[in-house]
């Protein structure tokens, strides 16, 4: 291992960068199988208690691996648009 390197920040000054809030970050869960996002997580029947699990409603794929899409806050809104009016 080598030497360990000056931050940045202290080269430039000494001040500590503020961590900027991550603005814009929003997931997308959708089915490792069939890519849809017509997923949900699995409910037991038993409250409070998630199996930890999701199933999609288009190919029956149940699962926990699920595929999570991380977008701009912009990407997001264009994929609420396209999915159109089936807004529940
Ligand atoms: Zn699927």
């Amino acid at each position: 291992m080598g030497k360990l390197t000056t931050p940045d920040w202290i080269l430039k000054g000494g001040k500590k960068p503020t961590k900027k809030k991550e603005k814009g970050t929003f997931k997308i869960r959708k089915c490792p199988k069939c890519g849809s996002d017509e997923v949900q997580v699995v409910l037991t029947g038993e409250e409070g208690k998630g199996t930890g699990e999701w199933e999609c409603k288009k190919c029956k794929w149940v699962g926990r691996n699920i595929v999570m899409d991380e977008v701009s806050e912009e990407e997001f809104m264009k994929y609420l648009d396209e999915k159109g009016e089936e807004v529940a």
